[in-house]
């Protein structure tokens, strides 16, 4: 046990204010620790732009991080098993070396399994769910020290893995595997958003992501995941990129994983960026919202006619497609996304104003903001966008009766 001294979040704009830390090396240890503690929050990687993991100056943060390393793979149900503290990087390693794959990745290898699943993360692709849709199993410690086993079978499982950190602590997670595959990824330039048949782009490939700065009305990207199994993408709307190329402005295209359409596994194409190196820019706030895929290039629309508000505080936009899932609290619930993602400069001040000017642009197609980014919707706002939010709020009051794992976040969003 420690106490926090200044622990922050990766970004760095969030500091917490928790009592103490600690890093129990064992479950037995977590299920002590949570027994034995009044408010209690899990830190997974830190890699989330808000307040979420935050359990207030009289609770204590978990990190799993000391817990042992686990993460067992059955080849012949295709599944692997994840211990709570587990990056998406040492989990893809070890999958691919048992030559299985997961059926996609978010934008970076860096972030933990269970902290990911529990904000909604997502990576690109028309057909792809998000990271959550994987999993098949949850194991959690809950409020009293006790341990709960959730599958999909189970009438809670659609509550139980996209919870934000809401339901106990995650020690494990099973989830679907299925056979390796290779990608190989292509970058074109200079898409112009005049025209733009976005349904069309988006399916290209397996995974497609376009990027604007908004300094123009074109993209100055787009990136190309195509899996080496199905058709060669066809893009005749923008000519191939000169030379390998980072998101971002201005930073080394080094940090990114292999483009000019070198094949590879799975795990070094579907991420943008490299494990071994700072992902994005480094230097950020990052906001994101998902909305009914039909609105897609009427949202884009929107967010032109305030290309001039956005740009000064941009360093990079993304656009994404995810596909439907059945997770209550998942930003994709029960509708096909796109997914209208904001890379921000780190100046909160400056970037805060222009959030809420973008979720007022963007109101009219009932955005789903990411719950891992900065928003300003109001919980009200909220409570209409998420149709199961009140069943959701069933099952944390009763795992979670006294709400331990309740802080103001959480409260926020459920109303209390
Ligand atoms: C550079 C960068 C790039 C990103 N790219 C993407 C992207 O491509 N797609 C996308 O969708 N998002 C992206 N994100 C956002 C990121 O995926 C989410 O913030 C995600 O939650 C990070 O996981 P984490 O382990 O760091 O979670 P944390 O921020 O540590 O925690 C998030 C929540 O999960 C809970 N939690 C964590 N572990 C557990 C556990 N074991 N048991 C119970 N609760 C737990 C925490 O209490 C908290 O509520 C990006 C973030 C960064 C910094």
């Amino acid at each position: 046990m420690t106490g926090t001294g200044t622990l922050t979040n990766w970004a760095g704009n969030i500091t917490y204010t928790a009592k103490e830390l600690h890093r129990p090396h064992s479950v037995e240890g977590v299920r002590a620790l949570v027994a034995g503690s009044g408010k209690v929050r899990v830190l997974g990687s830190g890699h989330s732009f808000n307040e979420i993991a935050e359990p207030g100056s009289e609770g204590v943060l978990l990190s799993l991080a000391a817990l042992p390393t686990a993460v067992e793979v059955d080849t012949a149900a295709r599944t692997v098993r994840v211990g709570g503290g587990v990056r998406y990087a040492e989990l893809a390693a070890t999958v691919h070396r048992h030559g299985l794959a997961l059926p996609n990745m978010a934008s970076l290898p860096h972030i933990s399994v269970a902290g990911s699943v529990a904000t909604g993360t997502h990576g690109s692709g028309d057909a792809n769910g998000p990271l959550a849709s994987a999993v098949r199993e949850v194991e959690l410690v809950t409020a009293d020290g006790e341990t709960a086993v959730i599958g999909r079978d189970d009438l809670r499982f659609a509550g139980a893995v996209t919870s934000l950190g809401a339901l106990g602590v995650v020690t494990a997670l099973t989830l679907d595997l299925e056979p390796g595959f290779e990608v190989e990824q292509y970058v074109h330039v200079g898409l112009p958003l005049a025209g733009l048949d976005h349904a069309a782009v988006a399916a290209t490939a397996y995974s497609v992501s376009l990027f604007t700065d908004w300094r123009e009305p074109r993209f100055n990207h787009v990136w190309i995941k195509r899996r080496t199994d199905q058709p060669l993408p066809h893009f005749p709307w923008a000519p191939p990129a000169a030379e390998a190329v980072h998101p971002v402005p201005g930073m080394p295209a080094e940090n990114c994983t292999q483009q000019f359409g070198v094949p590879g596994p799975w795990h070094e194409r579907l991420p943008h960026f490299r494990a071994e190196f700072t992902p994005s820019s480094g230097a950020e706030l990052q906001s994101e919202y998902l909305l009914p895929r039909p609105h897609a290039l009427e949202a884009l629309h929107a967010l032109d006619g305030i290309r001039d508000v956005i740009a000064p505080v941009l360093q990079i936009c993304e656009v994404r497609t995810v596909a439907a899932d059945e997770q209550w609290l998942s930003p994709s619930y029960g509708r096909d996304t796109v997914a209208l993602h904001f890379t921000w400069i780190d100046d909160a001040p400056a970037v805060l104003p222009v959030v809420s000017r973008v979720e007022a642009a963007l109101d009219p197609f009932g955005p789903r903001p990411h719950w891992g980014k900065v928003f300003t919707a109001a919980s009200a706002v909220l409570r209409e966008r998420y149709p199961r939010l009140g069943e959701f709020r069933v099952l944390a009051d009763s795992l979670d009766p006294t709400g331990k794992f309740r802080n103001a976040f959480v409260r926020d969003v459920l109303g209390g």
